[in-house]
C-alpha cells in the first residue's frame, strides 16, 4: 500500500526530466514540491476522492508539528460537512486470529458491490515499541491493489488516547473523500477495543475455535461490546470445532442483558481464506444498520460518541498543558522528592501542583 501511494504521489506531483531542466528551474521545482498545498487545494482534492491528498492530509493529522496540526484542523473543519455518511465497522481479535485475511475477504466482498472502503488501524503496540503488530507484515495484498480500497497503517503515538484521536480524525477525512465503509481494526489487547468501540457503528469480534476462552468467558467486556462474534478459520478439520464454538458463544451471549440498540448479537462462522460465510456477515451488518437506523439508535449513538470524544479531547489537552508547563514540571520534581522522603502525601502534593 505504501509503495502504491508513493508511486501515485510521484505521478501526481510530476517528476521532471533532469537533462532538460536548468539549475534554477530545478530549484523552483524542488521548492514547489516541498511547499505544502493550500487548505483550499487539500479540501478540493479530498472531496474529489484524490487518494494522494487524502494520504497527505492524514499525515498532517498524525504530525506532532504545531503548524501541521493547525493545517490539519482547518482541513478537518472544512471536510466535516461532507463526513458522517459512511458506515463505521470495528474489528478486533487477538494476533493470528485472521484479522487481515478477514478484512481482505470482507473488503473485496464490499468493493465487488461498488462500495469504497477505507481500512484504518489502532495498534497500541506501535506506541510502546515502534514494531507495530498491525503494520509490519505485508497485509491485505489483494485489497491494497483495489482501486476502491484505501488502507492506512496505524499511526504511532505516545498514548492510546492520542492515537485514537488521530484515527477518529482520519475517519472524517476518509468519509469526505467518498469512502462509504470505514473499517477500524485493532488487536484484542489492552484498552484499544474500547477506543474503537467508541468510534464505530458496528463492532465485530473475531475468534477462532478451540482457543479456550469461549469457556472461560475471559474478556467479558469485549464480548459485551460485540454486535457479532465471528468464528474464523471454519474450514478443513476445523469446521466441527467452529460449530461447537458457535453454540458456546450463543449460549454465553444470552446471559448478557439486552442492548440499548435492541439488537441481539449474533454468532457466525466463516473462512476468510476460502471466502466462505463472508456474504452472511455483510447481510448481518446490513440488518443491524436497518434496525438501528429505524429505531433511532444509530444517530443517538453517533451523537453520544461525539460528546464522548469532546470530553476525551478536553481531558487530554488539559493533561498535556499541565505536564508541559515548565513551572509545574519543576515543582513536580520537588514534590516527588518530598514524597520519597515521606515529607508530604500524594494528595497534598497534587493539590499544591494543581493550584500553581
Ligand atoms: P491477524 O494477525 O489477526 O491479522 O491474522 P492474519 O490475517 O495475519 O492470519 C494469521 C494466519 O491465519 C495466517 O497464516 C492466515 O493465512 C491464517 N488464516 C487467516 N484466516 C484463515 C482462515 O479462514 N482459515 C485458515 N485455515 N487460516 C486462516
Amino acid at each position: 500500500m505504501a509503495i502504491k501511494n508513493k508511486s501515485a504521489l510521484h505521478e501526481k506531483e510530476g517528476v521532471s526530466q533532469p537533462e532538460t531542466t536548468s539549475k534554477s528551474s530545478a530549484q523552483k521545482i524542488i521548492k514547489s514540491r516541498s511547499k505544502q498545498p493550500s487548505t483550499d487545494q487539500f479540501v478540493t482534492q479530498i472531496l474529489k476522492g484524490d487518494i494522494t491528498f487524502l494520504s497527505r492530509a492524514i499525515t498532517l493529522v498524525e504530525s506532532t508539528n504545531v503548524k501541521h496540526q493547525e493545517k490539519a484542523t482547518e482541513i478537518l473543519e472544512r471536510c466535516l460537512p461532507y463526513a458522517n455518511k459512511s458506515i463505521r465497522i470495528g474489528i478486533t481479535g487477538v494476533p493470528g486470529v485472521g484479522k487481515s485475511t478477514f478484512i481482505e475477504s470482507f473488503g473485496k466482498q464490499l468493493t465487488s458491490q461498488g462500495k469504497k472502503i477505507a481500512v484504518l488501524a489502532i495498534d497500541p503496540s506501535s506506541s510502546v515499541n515502534k514494531g507495530s503488530i498491525l503494520g509490519d507484515k505485508t497485509r491485505m495484498e489483494e485489497l491494497v491493489t483495489d482501486a476502491n480500497a484505501f488502507i492506512r497503517p496505524s499511526p504511532s503515538g505516545t498514548s492510546l488516547g492520542g492515537v485514537a484521536q488521530k484515527t477518529r480524525e482520519s475517519i472524517i477525512l476518509c468519509e469526505a473523500a467518498g469512502f462509504d465503509t470505514i473499517i477500524i481494526e485493532t488487536v484484542g489487547v489492552g484498552q484499544s477495543e474500547t477506543a474503537v468501540h467508541s468510534m464505530v457503528d458496528f463492532f465485530l469480534l473475531l475468534k477462532i475455535a478451540g482457543a479456550g476462552d469461549e469457556l472461560q468467558g475471559i474478556k467479558r467486556g469485549i464480548i459485551e461490546m460485540a454486535d457479532a462474534i465471528v468464528i474464523n478459520k471454519a474450514d478443513g478439520d476445523n469446521v466441527q470445532n467452529a460449530k461447537i464454538a458457535k453454540t458456546e458463544f450463543n449460549r454465553a451471549l444470552h446471559l448478557y442483558p439486552p442492548k440499548e440498540s435492541t439488537w441481539q448479537p449474533k454468532v457466525l462462522t466463516c473462512s476468510s481464506l476460502q471466502h466462505n460465510g463472508i456474504i452472511a456477515i455483510d447481510e448481518l451488518i446490513n440488518k443491524y444498520l436497518k434496525l438501528t437506523k429505524e429505531n433511532g439508535y444509530f444517530t443517538k449513538r453517533r451523537n453520544e460518541q461525539n460528546i464522548y470524544w469532546l470530553k476525551v479531547t478536553i481531558d487530554q489537552q488539559l493533561k498535556d498543558a499541565f505536564y508541559k508547563n515548565k513551572k509545574i514540571a519543576k515543582q513536580l520534581d520537588l514534590e516527588l522528592k518530598k514524597l520519597e522522603q515521606g515529607n508530604t502525601t500524594p494528595f497534598n502534593a497534587a493539590k499544591r501542583l494543581l493550584n500553581l
